[in-house]
């Protein structure tokens, strides 16, 4: 007796940890080993999301002879639009990604996906099973032009996503003719969303998104819809384990004129992914890893069919994201100087926007005031509390200086701890380096802002019991305590 019930006792253990696996088995390989294995397969030619249709190209004509590659159309400038197609198992996925240009971590994950599928390592188990139930057609990159750019449209200026019924884009009717050629199963349209959205009503940003895109206006959940949704729901368990809290539903509001809607109508089960983003990674290579482990998830969990064990409670349990919550910077309880020399009590955020410098590759922050008042209701990348500092709007340095060499030289905490937050220089372009640093360089004889409005871009000062402690240049929040420290 001694002896056996402790045994019973660890068998009973054993049963409710590996129990659940055993009952719902979901996950081959391990989710987290996939994960982990990303910086073996990772496409190392394309680290930030500026890459262009040249830097793909190369890629997809090394693949192996495997991957079937095929033109399936030109867009509106000429450049080639390409599927590859891995398997030939008999169940149909398509994945597309960059429908909209400026959108293109997907496209980078997709490329980690043909790096790791034609790989031979403990995964070839994984893959075989993949290799031999699909046949995955996937369509990287549907606007070269776009991307080109960096802009959402194509060089029609229409938005694909809004061409699936009048098709007047051609990278629109490529999409609908593959979708077609194919009769796919499975379709998974990718995509970035905006990176003020939280998952939920809380302080985490919305980093990955889904959803079953309904098709028609009641949202009804018919029996295809509901895989795609267990589908979702495979993978959100996943990526919460990487991710808590971080994972969101995209609006569900039917759009009778975008893709995801009409390819669901059409028959086949949609997934809309959208990545957001994740604080501390700009160039979304982070978001790229989790990507890679959601898609290689979802297309397990299809081959083995164990998404059916996956109840849709689980997508209907992911909040619906919160667009509009988040700001770059949010300074709560300040108090705000009004014009006639009276102070307000105010919270104030500020949004950053990418300007792109004529290489299409390179870009600079732009900040402006987003929002101010009580905004105890959002969340900000960088919230601080400064009750009781009184904001001082910037002054001007006198003295006008040559170039940007001229101003690295000044002192820069002295300079703030007076006040002063631009700096006058005759010849300078705008770079990411000068936007970065802690003086406001501007053309002489520029009108700074003097008010605190929303779209405006005051530099200004913070001070407490008559010492400035802190400052804010283009949108950033300096301590003076440490800007000394740094010098
Ligand atoms: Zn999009």
């Amino acid at each position: 007796m001694k002896k056996i019930f402790p045994f019973v006792l660890l068998c009973l253990m054993a049963f409710s940890f590996w129990g659940f696996r055993a009952l719902h088995p979901i996950q081959f390989p391990d989710k987290i080993a996939l994960y982990e294995s990303h910086n073996r397969y990772k496409e190392p030619l394309l680290k930030e999301r500026r890459f262009k249709h040249a830097d793909i190209v190369p890629l997809l004509n090394a693949l192996p002879a495997a991957y079937r590659l095929k033109v399936v159309g030109k867009s509106v400038e000429g450049r080639n639009i390409y599927s590859a197609t891995m398997g030939n198992g008999p169940v149909s996925v398509l994945l597309w990604s960059q429908m909209h240009g400026d959108e293109p971590t997907a496209t980078m994950a997709l490329f980690d996906i043909f790096r790791f599928m034609q790989r031979h390592d403990e995964f070839d188990g994984f893959r075989d099973q993949i290799l031999s139930k699909l046949t995955i057609h996937v369509v990287p990159m549907l606007n070269p032009d776009g991307a080109e750019r960096y802009t959402r449209r194509n060089v029609q200026d229409i938005d694909i996503n809004r061409d699936a019924q009048r098709l007047q884009t051609p990278e629109g009717n490529i999409l609908k003719a593959i979708r077609d050629s194919v009769q796919a199963d499975w379709g998974f349209n990718l995509h970035d969303q905006s990176r003020y959205y939280a998952a939920g009503n809380v302080p985490k940003t919305a980093a990955i998104s889904f959803l079953a895109p309904a098709f028609d206006e009641a949202k009804t959940m018919s029996e295809k819809r509901s895989d795609a949704a267990r589908l979702i729901g495979v993978m959100n368990k996943t990526i919460q384990e990487i991710i808590p809290g971080s994972v969101g539903k995209y609006d569900d509001t039917f759009e009778p004129r975008a893709f995801g809607d009409n390819i669901q109508k059409w028959g086949t089960r949609t997934i809309l992914i959208e990545t957001g983003a994740l604080p501390g990674d700009p160039e979304k290579q982070e978001l790229r890893r989790i990507n890679y482990t959601a898609i290689l998830t979802a297309l397990s969990a299809i081959a083995d069919e164990s998404y059916k064990n996956m109840p849709v409670s689980e997508y209907d349990g992911i909040p619906f994201n919160n667009s509009n919550a988040f700001h770059d910077l949010l300074l709560r309880e300040i108090q705000l100087p009004t014009l006639r020399g009276k102070f307000f009590v105010s919270d104030l955020a500020y949004r950053n926007d990418e300007v792109q410098l004529a290489d299409n590759r390179s870009f600079y922050l732009s900040s402006k005031i987003s929002e101010l008042g009580d905004l105890s209701t959002f969340f900000a990348y960088n919230d601080k509390n400064l009750n009781g500092y009184k904001a001082k709007m910037g002054k001007v340095y006198p003295t006008i200086l040559a170039d940007f060499a001229a101003a690295k030289s000044l002192d820069v905490a002295t300079l703030l701890s007076q006040g002063i937050t631009y700096i006058q220089v005759t010849n300078f372009k705008k770079s990411k380096e000068i936007m970065n640093f802690p003086l406001h360089i501007i053309q002489p004889n520029t009108n700074v802002p003097k008010e605190f409005k929303i779209g405006l871009n005051p530099s200004f000062v913070l001070e407490k019991e008559g010492k400035i402690q802190y400052a804010v240049v283009n949108g950033t929040l300096h301590d003076l305590g440490k800007l000394a420290v740094s010098k």
